[in-house]
C-alpha cells in the first residue's frame, strides 16, 4: 500500500500579512517555527534546541489554522494536515497507520509542518470521556503520536502544530519537554484587531469613501475573524443585489450586513 494514501500535503499561500492583529503571537511563531527551519545551521551551531511542538488554543474561527499555514508559507515548508476527529473515526489501526505514514512522509518532504486540527480528539485525557473501545482508540492514537514526536528528536526541519478549542481536554503527557512545549492562546479579536482583519478582507474590494472600517470594528464585539470575513462578503453581495452594475460597496451595505449577522462568540467562549 502506498505510504501516501490518505495524506494531503500542500504549500500554503497564506502569509503573515493575511492575518489581522496578533502581532506578538506572529512574532513568537516566527521565532519558534520559521527560524529553526530557515536557520537550521545557526541553531545547530549555537546549540539551540528547537521547539518540537506548538499548541494553539482559542475559540473557533480566530485564525489558528491560518497561523499554521502562514508559518509553513514563511518557512517554505510542506504542510501536512490531519484532523484529530477524522483520525479518531477511522477503522481500528487505520488512524495510527495514517499518523505514522504522515510523519514518515513529512521527514521525506522536510522541511515540514504537521498540523493537527481538533487535537483534543486525538489526545484526550487518558481515562476521560468515551468508553470501552473508544477510549482504547484514543489511547492508541495518543501513544502513536507520542512515539512519533519523541522520534523527532533527531530529525531536523519538522515542527508539529496542533489546534484545539478545548485545551483543558488534552492529555498533559503532550506538554512534556520535546513535545508540545510551547502553548499559545489565540484570543478573539479586540476592536483594534477587528479593524486590521477588516482591512485584510477588504483589500481586494472596491469600497466607497464613506465606508468606515473603524466604526464597523467598534460595532462588532464578539465577532470572530471568520465572522468578519463573512461580513465583508455579505456587504459585497448586498451591493450587487441592489445594483448589478454597482462599482463600489458603500457604508450602508456594510451596515445592512452588520445588522443581519450575529457574532459566533458568546462571553462563555472566551477563556
Ligand atoms: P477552527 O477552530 O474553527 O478551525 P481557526 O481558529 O482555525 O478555526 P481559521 O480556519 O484559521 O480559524 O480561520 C477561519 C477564517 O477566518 C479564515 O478564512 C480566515 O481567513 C479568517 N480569519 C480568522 N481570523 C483572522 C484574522 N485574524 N485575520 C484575517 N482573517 C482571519
Amino acid at each position: 500500500r502506498s505510504i501516501t494514501r490518505g495524506i494531503t500535503v500542500e504549500l500554503p499561500k497564506e502569509t503573515w500579512d493575511d492575518i489581522g492583529g496578533l502581532k506578538e503571537l506572529k512574532k513568537k511563531l516566527q521565532q519558534a517555527v520559521e527560524w529553526p527551519i530557515k536557520h537550521a545551521n545557526a541553531f545547530a551551531r549555537l546549540g539551540i534546541s528547537p521547539v518540537r511542538g506548538v499548541l494553539l488554543h482559542g475559540p473557533p474561527g480566530c485564525s489558528k489554522t491560518t497561523l499554521a499555514k502562514a508559518a509553513a508559507h514563511a518557512a517554505q515548508a510542506s504542510f501536512f494536515s490531519l484532523s484529530g476527529a477524522e483520525l479518531y473515526s477511522k477503522y481500528v489501526g487505520e488512524g495510527e497507520s495514517l499518523l505514522r505514514r504522515t510523519f514518515q512522509k513529512a521527514r521525506l518532504a522536510s522541511p515540514s509542518i504537521i498540523f493537527f486540527d481538533e487535537a483534543d480528539a486525538i489526545a484526550p485525557k487518558r481515562g476521560d470521556g468515551g468508553s470501552g473501545s473508544n477510549t482504547k482508540v484514543g489511547e492508541r492514537l495518543l501513544s502513536t503520536l507520542l512515539t512519533e514526536m519523541d522520534g523527532l528528536e533527531l530529525a531536523t526541519g519538522i515542527v508539529v502544530l496542533a489546534a484545539t478549542n478545548r485545551p483543558q481536554a488534552i492529555d498533559p503527557a503532550l506538554m512534556r519537554p520535546g513535545r508540545f512545549d510551547m502553548v499559545l492562546y489565540v484570543p478573539p479579536p479586540d476592536s483594534e484587531s477587528r479593524y486590521e482583519i477588516l482591512k485584510v478582507h477588504t483589500r481586494q474590494m472596491k469600497l466607497g469613501e464613506d465606508v468606515d472600517l473603524q466604526s464597523i470594528a467598534e460595532s462588532t464585539d464578539l465577532f470572530t475573524g471568520a465572522d468578519l470575513k463573512g461580513l465583508c462578503r455579505e456587504a459585497g453581495i448586498i451591493a450587487l443585489r441592489e445594483d448589478r452594475s454597482a462599482s463600489r460597496i458603500l457604508g450602508r451595505h456594510f451596515q445592512t450586513a452588520r445588522d443581519s449577522l450575529r457574532p459566533s462568540l458568546t462571553i462563555s467562549n472566551i477563556e
